[in-house]
């Protein structure tokens, strides 16, 4: 199993969820299975009892169990058919790690965020990304983790932890990290600043960018992707141009056209034949 994991700096609502399911989407032009899991650092179980005013609408699933939009937008995208535990939140895996202290599942010690939560996060990744989601009833090769909310978050803190743990788990061939940034542009200039903290951000907190997507109301220009590149240590084949779209389904587009799958396809071992899969 792979493991595309999308992270975001600077701003909620940044797009992490369009450029989840993008990539997943593409991936999926390969001929490989994909699945999608949706990590949400709330302390709701779920979206259920939200009100739509603050959290948008709630998607319900096939199950029952009702979450974020964004769900959805990997159904659609996919055309999977998620489950309730293909949304991990706060809540679930609190609640779960309280009910296995009650029954004494830890055998006498002292239950903790770190190693016992973070154990929970990374067991629920591994078990929940190994779930048929389509009508082909086949195991997934490739999971898409989406994490919620703003790295450097209080809330988000100990999925952080639980995925820089995880990297070395899955091995580094079976983990991907996309980190979505906003590029402001300011005078007719684009500003790379918050970009260049929210990458610091993530790596003292022990996670490397394999790409970085940039948000910006216009597409990027060269000296830009330059400045990035040089500035957040990663090449500028690593820096993703997302510019505001009119429509969201253009964004598949907008990554293939940088060759996110070739970038994919040699740091994840996938062996596809890119040129013949992407021109179909
Ligand atoms: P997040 O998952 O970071 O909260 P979403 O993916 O839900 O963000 O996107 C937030 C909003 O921004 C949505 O309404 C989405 O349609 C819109 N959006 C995302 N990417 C783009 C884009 N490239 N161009 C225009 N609108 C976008």
């Amino acid at each position: 199993m792979k493991f595309v994991v999308i992270s975001g700096g600077v701003i909620s609502g940044i797009g992490k969820g369009v450029i989840a399911s993008s990539t997943g989407l593409l991936l999926k032009t390969l001929g490989l299975n994909v699945t999608a899991i949706k990590i949400d650092p709330y302390m709701n179980i779920d979206a259920g009892t939200m009100s739509p005013l603050e959290h948008g609408e709630v998607f319900v699933m096939n199950d029952g169990g009702e979450s974020d939009l964004d769900l959805g937008n990997y159904e659609r995208y996919l055309n999977v058919n998620l489950t309730k535990d293909h949304n991990i939140t706060t809540g679930k895996v609190y609640s779960s790690v309280i009910s296995k202290e009650r029954k004494g599942d830890y055998l006498g010690k002292t239950v903790q965020v770190v190693p016992h939560l973070t154990n929970e996060i990374q067991e629920r990744l591994l078990s929940v990304s190994q779930i048929p989601v389509d009508s082909s009833g086949q195991t997934p090769d490739i999971c898409i983790v989406e994490l919620g909310g703003t790295i450097g978050d209080i809330e988000s803190a100990p999925f952080v932890e639980a995925l820089r743990q995880f990297q070395f788990r899955v091995g580094h061939e079976n983990f991907v990290l996309i980190h979505v940034s906003l590029i402001p542009v300011i005078n007719d200039e684009q500003k790379t600043k918050p970009t260049q903290a929210a990458i610091r951000d993530l790596r003292s907190l022990g996670l490397t960018p394999d790409m970085i997507a940039c948000r910006c109301s216009k597409p990027l220009q060269k000296p830009t992707i330059e400045k990035i590149s040089m500035f957040c240590h990663v090449g500028p084949n690593q820096v993703l141009a997302v510019h505001d779209v009119n429509s969201t389904y253009h964004v598949p587009l907008l990554l293939k056209e940088q060759k996110l799958l070739d970038f994919l396809n040699k740091r994840l071992n996938l062996n596809a034949d890119i040129k013949i899969s992407t021109e179909s």
